[in-house]
């Protein structure tokens, strides 16, 4: 990728001399670009809870400083807006802490079917407040990797999460376990999916499809992210495939712990 600068130099009309600079953004600079972007966001997600929380603070010592039912209102945003800069930093640390173990292999028995049991178990009311059906379907046979457990649970916490709070309403989630050549959990929603043109997009910090809709679920922009950096810690991949209207399937593909329980 070429940047191309161009300069004006000393002349006159078609004697003017014209400088052309090719700047050469090789993977490196791209890289310290993306870096520049990821904490400018980053500033700008937290500033704007920051800055609703510094009014309401002002508010209270000023004009409503004796309104007793502004205050209740008022706190209760503020506790909101905090809760957001609260998840927002957990998931900023979380993200630095999976790319710095990176090249690390992650090396503990993990049985994937466990792991699901566990976040339904932990996602059961959130589904019920969204009428949403929560279904497991277990492969005839425990499917184990190697790998992180904490991790593996935060992967799947954040595609079935995902899936109720983007799924349609009183709808179903259906969540995969499979073995075979490699392990696979899946999970599809039956909500409005996502066009063809985000999906490239999806797993790049504070991408969103619809800005208000995340930002109401309380969602922080990091779980897409954070769920391909586990998958590739874990040397899988990640698969995301949607039809317009009939929902989406998340699916983690990862290698299977060789000769386990066998
Ligand atoms: P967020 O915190 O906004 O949920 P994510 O990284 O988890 O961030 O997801 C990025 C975006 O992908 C979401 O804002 C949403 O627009 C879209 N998305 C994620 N999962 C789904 C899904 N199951 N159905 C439709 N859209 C989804």
């Amino acid at each position: 990728t070429f940047r191309i600068h161009i300069a004006a130099l000393a002349g006159q009309g078609e004697r003017r001399a014209v400088l052309l600079t090719f700047e050469d953004l090789s993977e490196q600079r791209l890289t310290e670009r993306m870096r520049v972007d990821f904490v400018a966001n980053a500033s700008h997600e937290l500033r704007t809870p920051l800055a609703s929380v510094l009014g309401f603070i002002e508010t209270l010592q000023g004009p409503a400083r004796n309104d007793e039912k502004a205050r209740e209102r008022f706190l209760q945003i503020m506790r909101q807006q905090a809760l957001r800069m609260a998840r927002l930093v957990d998931d900023l640390l979380s993200l630095s802490r999976i790319e710095l173990k990176a090249h690390l292999a992650p090396q503990t028995p993990v049985d994937l079917g466990e792991i699901a049991r566990t976040i339904l178990d932990a996602l059961v009311l959130m589904a019920r407040e969204r009428d949403v059906t929560l279904r497991l379907d277990l492969a005839p046979r425990p499917v184990v990797v190697a790998g992180d457990r904490d991790e593996l649970l935060r992967l799947m916490e954040n595609l079935v999460e995902n899936a109720i709070k983007y799924g349609k309403p009183g709808g179903e989630v259906a969540i995969r376990i499979e073995g075979g050549a490699e392990a696979s959990f899946s999970v599809r929603d039956d909500g409005p999916g996502i066009a063809a043109e985000h999906l490239p997009r999806l797993t790049e910090r504070f991408y969103r499809v619809d800005n208000a809709a995340s930002r109401e679920a309380g969602g922080t922009g990091l779980g897409l992210a954070i769920v391909k950096h586990i998958v590739l810690r874990h040397r899988g991949r990640l698969t995301i495939e949607s039809v317009v209207g009939e929902g989406a399937t998340f699916r983690a593909i990862l290698p299977l712990l060789a000769e386990v329980g066998r």
